[in-house]
């Protein structure tokens, strides 16, 4: 059982109820969760009815425990989270579309695709530099040279940054030269890792694990919550089943469910929900019909000749072709919810 305390309460009830749980036999711990102090009752051994607890002074409302997650959840905040990246807002009003190469390259390779993204209207670009690679024979990332040619494109073209961070270690080096850390689907349940991005006080980018059930993805971003985060970003990123025509298959069922259950914003990574080039477009607008706060999309100048993933990358053409959909689809979706007066 969690009590949730009032944002105003003061320092004397607050001694007073602890006092009180103490003596009633109630084993807890005080959770401060951004200015919201949470009361988490681990026995509920003691002598105190709900009656009495609610009507405490200090005490807001209760919410009964049944899920792993509780911060990440809608009972706890009913307002969407807004995640804010410079002057892009991630779960506001309007989707936002992140777009860039699976991994950094060279140089020219990510100069080129900041400018095609930031041409067309991107203000977040992906690229890894830390790549978890299923062949340890494979490209496995630029490292500490790919991060900084990625601030040398934030600084050039304006683009603001998301990249993966694998290891907890790395968590301080990669927050320096990026706006947004990524937790990869691999890491989705490394709570080291999740614990050690709770602590910086950057967005995170949560990827769904690839066969991770919606408790079990919303229990990791409690994990970042509970260290004090709230500036987290789910991602949908496709989860194995028995279907081989694609790499994934991308469940969009979990976008309804997601805003339904919790606060955080949902963004869909179609490219890798689906490993194929053709699919991407499609599978881009049917998230956002599906509600997604955004999507997140690899873009590559030459995807045929692309170090990683390039058969679900999109070519400069497929891209800005792709984007002008999904700005004509928004214009007509904002007409549709303010029509025009009738004349
Ligand atoms: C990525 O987005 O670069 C990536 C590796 O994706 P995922 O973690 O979803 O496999
Ligand atoms: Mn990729």
């Amino acid at each position: 059982m969690l009590l949730v305390l009032r944002k105003d309460i003061v320092k004397a009830d607050l001694e007073d109820l602890l006092n009180g749980l103490v003596q009633s036999g109630a084993e807890y711990q005080l959770i401060d969760q951004g200015d919201v102090p949470i009361v988490q009752l681990s026995s509920e051994n003691n002598s105190l009815s709900r009656e009495r607890l609610e009507n405490l002074p200090g005490v807001s409302h209760i919410i009964d425990e049944e899920y792993p997650y509780r911060l990440a959840s809608r009972k706890y905040k009913s307002d969407n989270t807004v995640v804010k990246v410079g002057d892009l807002e991630i779960g506001g009003m309007n989707p936002v579309v992140i777009a860039g190469p699976c991994a950094v390259e060279y140089e020219n390779q990510l100069m080129k695709t900041a400018q095609l993204v930031y041409s067309k209207g991107i203000r977040l670009m992906r690229g890894g530099a830390f790549k978890p690679r299923t062949s340890p024979y494979s490209f496995s990332g630029l490292g500490v040279e790919g991060l900084k040619l990625l601030a040398k494109a934030r600084e050039e073209i304006g683009v603001r940054i998301i990249t993966e961070v694998l290891d907890a270690g790395d968590v301080d080096i990669v927050s320096q030269y990026s706006d947004v850390l990524q937790v990869g689907s691999r890491n989705m349940q490394n709570y080291k890792l999740l614990k050690a991005v709770g602590r910086i006080r950057k967005p995170v980018m949560l990827k769904r694990g690839m066969s991770a059930r919606l408790d079990e993805f919303l229990a990791s971003a409690e994990h970042i919550l509970k260290e004090g985060n709230e500036q987290i970003i789910l991602c949908e990123r496709g989860i194995r089943t028995f279907v081989e025509y694609s790499r994934n298959t991308l469940d969009l069922n979990i976008v309804p469910m997601l805003k339904e259950l919790s606060h955080l914003p949902v963004i869909v990574d179609p490219s890798h929900g689906t490993g194929r080039r053709q699919l991407v477009a499609p599978m881009s607008m049917a998230a956002l019909a599906a509600g997604a706060d955004g999507i997140m999309i690899e873009v590559h100048p030459e995807p045929d000749k692309a170090w990683s993933d390039g058969m679900q990358a999109l070519g400069p053409e497929e891209f800005s072709r792709l984007m002008d959909k999904i700005h004509d689809y928004l214009e007509w979706q904002k007409s549709y919810a303010n029509p025009e007066p009738a004349t």
